[in-house]
């Protein structure tokens, strides 16, 4: 009974695991009559990437102390287990005030961790849903409460309570997951062939110089043509291809097929300096011989002038240590590194000067409200938006405005001295067959 028992505990956090876990509180909803229960499922975010930044002792030191701290701070709930990697899930009595709980977790996710002398701050999404139990079994309050965590993830939001129509959505998503592992997993002759046969295809989004009224560059964003759900976009397919290690592959092609379209557009056009944006996930970074090696074949090959290459990077997580050595020979390259979103995740002011950056490209949350109709609301944003610009500016860093939609977005961002601008306004990412009339046409537009 005991060695039954033993194996039903996570011997890392010492937590119930799922199979347990679930089994507790099925016998104390059997024993106590419980008849609604809150079930709150919890995941670290990125933790991977955290992980792949901090070391594995680091990532599963993480994992013990927010063990620890769940069960210190919910001593109340009727049961807490680790249902698998970086997700817990918090089980409580239904008639018990589900609000004191979700701000008892906001409240958790604030405190920072203090791990053998680094500070770590973590950032955890949450998925609820109080359940009747007379109704549903646990099992399946639980699987509502993990598609509300999913819905949460997609959406950026912390807490998400469940609603029905977040089944649908966690549905298509695990088709999605599973039909690219599918496709990608067994080895890269099979992603080879999901290539050319043109599952994957890059749509490229102009970027537009005000000052020298012309389209400046393009940026490659990477799509997935899937057989039942059509167009895939990079968010709801790039984690899983750096789950199942294919994003070095697929990421090689993207950087080979983008850098020959922009050198075939340069020729055809007579635009010799039209630039390419490539966007490269922070995976390819921590281990960056191959994306060096790829980018290094992708200019070789395409005859490209490699300052005509922007590589883009966001700093989701905090970065491995090795990446500012690994910018640095893209940089020796010739190439530029934008650092992505800024102002998004972990980028900081602070990053502008450690990191061997070229460009920055303003995220479009600092642009979204610059024409609000709330007055105090865009008068914010504009102050903000001339501070980000001063700093790059005073820092020498070519600035890239993402994200305008609007006429008069575009007439305060160009105001405060923008250049490079990019956004629905003037194009939404294009068919490379659409590139050609977009690139001759242009001008009118703009
Ligand atoms: P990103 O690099 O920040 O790219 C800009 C995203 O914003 C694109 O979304 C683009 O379609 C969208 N966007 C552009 N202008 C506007 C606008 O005016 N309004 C709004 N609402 N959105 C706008 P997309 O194509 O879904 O790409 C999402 C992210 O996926 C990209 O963000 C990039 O981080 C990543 N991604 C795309 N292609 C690749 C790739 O080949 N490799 C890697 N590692 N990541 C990629
Ligand atoms: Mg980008
Ligand atoms: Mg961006």
């Amino acid at each position: 009974m005991v060695a039954e028992t033993l194996n039903h505990i996570d011997t890392l956090t010492e937590l119930p695991n799922r199979v347990y876990g679930c089994q507790l509180v099925e016998e104390l909803i059997l024993t106590d009559k419980v008849t609604s229960a809150h079930v709150i499922v919890l995941e670290i975010s990125r933790f991977g990437q955290i992980s792949d930044s901090v070391g594995n002792s680091l990532a599963d030191k993480i994992l013990t102390m927010t063990a620890k701290r769940l069960s210190k701070i919910f001593s109340d709930a009727m049961c807490i287990y680790r249902s698998h990697g970086d997700n817990f899930c918090l089980v409580f009595d239904g008639d018990l005030e589900l609000q004191q709980y979700i701000e008892k977790l906001q409240d958790f996710i604030q405190r920072p961790f203090a791990v053998r002398g680094k500070i770590i701050v973590l950032s955890v999404r949450i998925g609820l849903v109080t359940a009747k139990l007379a109704e549903q079994s646990y099992t399946n309050a639980m699987h509502c409460a993990e598609a509300a965590l999913h819905y949460a993830k997609m959406n950026g939001l912390k807490v998400c309570l469940f609603e029905t129509h977040m089944l649908d959505t966690a549905k298509k998503e695990h088709q999605v997951a599973n039909d690219l592992r599918r496709s990608l997993i067994s080895n890269s002759h099979e992603l080879f062939n999901a290539i050319a046969s043109d599952e994957f295809y890059i749509a490229y989004q102009p970027i537009i110089s005000r000052n020298q009224q012309n389209v400046a560059g393009l940026e490659a964003l990477l799509r997935w043509n899937h057989s039942e759900l059509g167009t895939v976009m990079p968010s709801n397919f790039i984690h899983v291809a750096e789950d199942i290690g294919v994003m070095d592959v697929l990421g090689a092609w993207v950087l080979r097929k983008a850098c020959a379209d922009t050198v075939q557009w340069q020729q055809t056009l007579n635009l010799p300096n039209l630039s390419i944006s490539i966007n490269v996930s922070p995976k390819q970074l921590i281990n960056a011989d191959i994306l060096l090696n790829s980018l290094e074949q992708a200019i070789e090959s395409s005859s490209i002038a490699p300052h005509l290459i922007r590589i883009e990077i966001t700093e989701s997580v905090e970065f491995a240590d090795s990446v500012p050595a690994s910018l640095q020979k893209i940089r020796s390259l010739g190439c530029k590194v934008a650092l992505d979103d800024f102002g998004t995740g972990y980028s900081s002011i602070v990053k502008l000067t450690t990191l061997p950056i070229s460009d920055l490209k303003v995220d479009r949350s600092f642009i979204l409200d610059l024409d609000s109709a709330d007055q105090e609301k865009s008068d914010k944003a504009r102050i903000i938006a001339r501070g980000i610009y001063g700093v790059a500016n005073g820092l020498g860093l070519n600035v890239i405005t993402e994200g305008v939609e609007t006429a008069s977005q575009l007439a305060i961002v160009t105001e405060l001295g923008a250049d490079l601008i990019q956004g629905y306004y003037f194009s939404k990412p294009l068919l490379e067959k659409e590139i050609t009339d977009f690139l001759q046409h242009s001008k009118v537009a703009i």
